[in-house]
């Protein structure tokens, strides 16, 4: 990687790191190394990267106000993404989440800690959604429902009940 090409990832990837998104899947993304994103980490806030795993598809869906999440973010995140990409693209994760983050302030179910949805969690669901794992369905009521042939998921609309 030339050093333009570094200098304009190092930038991208500090504001996913801005937003808690785990090393691993920025290195993924930016091609810089894990170390140097590592020192970046404790750079820009003091503390070293946190470890901790990723949340598996099922413990997405663990309660109504994650389910509420879920779908939330899914169609915030389908309205950035024009080109629909086979692949999660960071930049449109990382403006959805933006998006996400004000819109769930606002929100009397999401805006409870009960409800914790980091972007990592964003991440995994929004491949899960690519990977066809779980899919929004309309419902007559005019929301979406959460469907899945893979994972269980409480399938009935969190709105009307249906
Ligand atoms: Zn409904």
């Amino acid at each position: 990687m030339n050093k333009l090409a570094q200098s304009l990832n190092t930038i991208k990837a500090a504001r996913y790191i801005e937003q808690s998104l785990k090393v691993q899947i920025i290195a993924r993304y930016t091609e810089l190394p894990e170390k140097y994103l590592r020192t970046l980490v404790k750079e820009l806030t003091g503390r070293a990267p946190s470890s901790g795993r990723l949340i598996t598809s099922q413990r997405l869906f663990r309660n109504k106000r994650t389910i509420t999440a879920c779908i939330l973010f899914v169609s915030i995140y389908l309205r950035f993404d024009e080109q629909q990409t086979k692949e999660v693209d960071l930049e449109i994760l990382s403006n959805a989440y933006e998006q996400f983050t004000k819109q769930a302030l606002l929100s009397e179910t999401l805006n409870h800690q009960q409800c914790s949805f980091t972007i990592n969690d964003a991440w995994v669901l929004i491949n899960a959604y690519k990977d066809k794992v779980i899919q929004l369905s309309p419902c007559p009521c005019g929301n979406a429902k959460l469907v899945s042939q893979d994972i269980q998921v409480d399938e009935r609309c969190w709105f009307c009940g249906r």
